[in-house]
């Protein structure tokens, strides 16, 4: 595991240097239509109090009864985090009281949850991975939504999301800098879209972030933690650690000491502030369920979900590596998104993979990032782009004509080959044009052949020159072949 920091990460404070050392506790909605105890709907932005059943409202009497598809979405889970699948699991009552919690306690799993220790392989950068073990996966509800800001004078509740299925997914403190955390929520993330089994959609709070962070002197123990609770953005995740880390830093060198607490992160003024101090397990007086029978299942059962998972992001990256020749850089920011991966198959297959995956990344990406829109709504299909690759392997047109090409079919449409053939954008590699040309220009300027002779690296002056009396359609290595011949250098 990654137990210490390289030289780099560490924060040089005042009085020396400090490590900053992180664990997370990712909560993760489970992509499922019912909630976890009762059939009531998890569809997002529904009026509210419209997806309560009597169970979600804790009516006197009610018993809950487990969702089978939120079992087995926590088990694929587990498996895709390479992690322990626990064939027995235990239920819990976590007491405490909320106006958004209306049992008076959340149903979670502690002793005993369904998911044990795991591993995430995350890319920090183009050049290094680290590892952050998994501690844990549980299943738990999720509670209401108390809102403050309909009335002045009133606070309503919203219970659509009480007893909404969560994987709480709980990391080692593996994790050194901002940018290590930023990464391993990015990396899980994309395991989970792969999965299926959570959309990842932090704006709608289908992803939040427990950020757990300390600091100490390399090599000592570890220090007094805090809890930065629900940080929703990955971006806000690097800058919580950040401050936080810096206030204790601060507190630390005037020789003060951290108190265990909980905190929250204000994005508007870059600082964490105290919410309450730090409840241990025991203020919950957790004990098991007795309306829920321990969750039992075979080993078969786990198999058969297994067998049925996708190619995950990892492993894809490793074979666009071996089957396509792709640098691990390339190949990683394709396996982002399944959807990129899939549209980047469907353009190199039969094709120069290489070329397609500069002109995916580049070109395409690029162009998306620009507009604000993704894969699934690119305008340019996988298969339009395949065809513009094709022009360019078979000198039909250069590199520069296909960016102009890219450009007509992102903005109207069209099949490449035909619109190469009406709009006249072909490659000419007719020898006898590109002479005339060159010819044209070395008569008109014979002050420029002289400076060519002398110092030949004036060739792409004239390189540039042909091309623009071309209209940039000449084969670039015929013109350059050309002009060395009649120019004798
Ligand atoms: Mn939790």
């Amino acid at each position: 595991m990654n137990t210490h920091a390289k030289p780099s990460k560490l924060i040089k404070g005042a009085t020396g240097d400090w490590e900053i050392v992180v664990g997370m506790e990712i909560h993760a909605q489970v992509t499922s239509h019912s909630k976890l105890f009762s059939g009531a709907s998890t569809a997002f932005g529904a009026e509210p109090n419209s997806h309560v059943s009597l169970v979600d409202a804790a009516m006197p009497g009610m018993l809950p009864v487990i969702n089978e598809e939120c079992v087995r979405q926590a088990i694929r889970t587990g498996l895709g985090l390479k992690a322990q699948i626990n064939h027995r699991s235990v239920f819990d009552r976590k007491n405490y009281f909320y106006p958004d919690l209306p049992q008076g306690y959340q149903i979670s799993q502690f002793k005993s949850p369904i998911v044990g220790e795991g591993e995430v392989i995350v890319d920090v950068s183009a050049t290094e991975q680290i590892r952050v073990g998994v501690e844990r996966l549980h299943l738990e509800q999720d509670a209401g939504k108390s809102m403050h800001d309909q009335s002045p004078t009133e606070s309503f509740v919203d219970l659509n999301r009480s007893g909404v299925a969560l994987m709480e997914i709980v990391s080692k403190p593996d994790i050194r800098s901002a940018e290590e955390a930023r990464a391993y929520v990015t990396k899980l993330r994309t395991i989970l879209r792969y999965l299926g089994t959570c959309d990842g959609n932090m704006e709608e709070g289908s992803l939040r972030a427990d950020v757990n962070v300390s600091v100490r002197r390399p090599g000592a123990p570890l220090g007094t933690r805090c809890e930065i609770k629900n940080v929703n953005s990955i971006r806000f995740i690097g800058q919580a650690v950040d401050v936080e880390a810096r206030r204790q830093i601060a507190i630390l060198e005037d020789g003060g000491k951290i108190d265990q607490e909980t905190r929250l992160f204000d994005p508007g003024r870059g600082e964490t502030r105290s919410m309450r101090s730090k409840e241990e397990a025991h203020d919950y007086r957790y004990f098991p369920d007795p309306d829920l029978l321990p969750l039992e299942f075979d080993q078969a059962y786990v198999d058969a979900l297994a067998e049925g998972l996708p190619e995950l992001p990892d492993e894809k990256r490793a074979r666009f590596i071996a089957e396509y020749g792709l640098p691990s850089y390339d190949a990683g920011v394709l396996v982002m998104e399944r959807e990129s991966a899939d549209y980047f198959e469907d353009v190199a297959r039969g094709r120069d993979a290489k070329m397609a995956a500069n002109w995916v990344i580049n070109e395409l990406f690029g162009r998306l990032n620009k507009e604000g829109e993704t894969i699934a709504t690119s305008p340019v299909s996988a298969q339009q782009l395949g065809a513009i690759v094709d022009l360019i392997s078979s000198a039909t047109i250069s590199g520069k004509i296909a960016k102009d090409l890219f450009e007509i079919v992102w903005t109207e449409g069209g099949d490449p080959k035909e619109l190469v053939e009406s709009r006249g954008m072909k490659q000419v590699t007719d020898t006898g044009a590109i002479e005339k040309a060159v010819d044209e220009i070395i008569a008109a300027n014979p002050d420029k052949v002289a400076q060519a002779q002398a110092k030949p690296t004036m060739l792409g002056w004239f390189v540039g020159q042909v091309m623009k009396q071309t209209g940039g359609k000449a084969n670039p290595q015929a013109v350059n072949d050309m002009l060395k011949q009649k120019l004798g250098i």
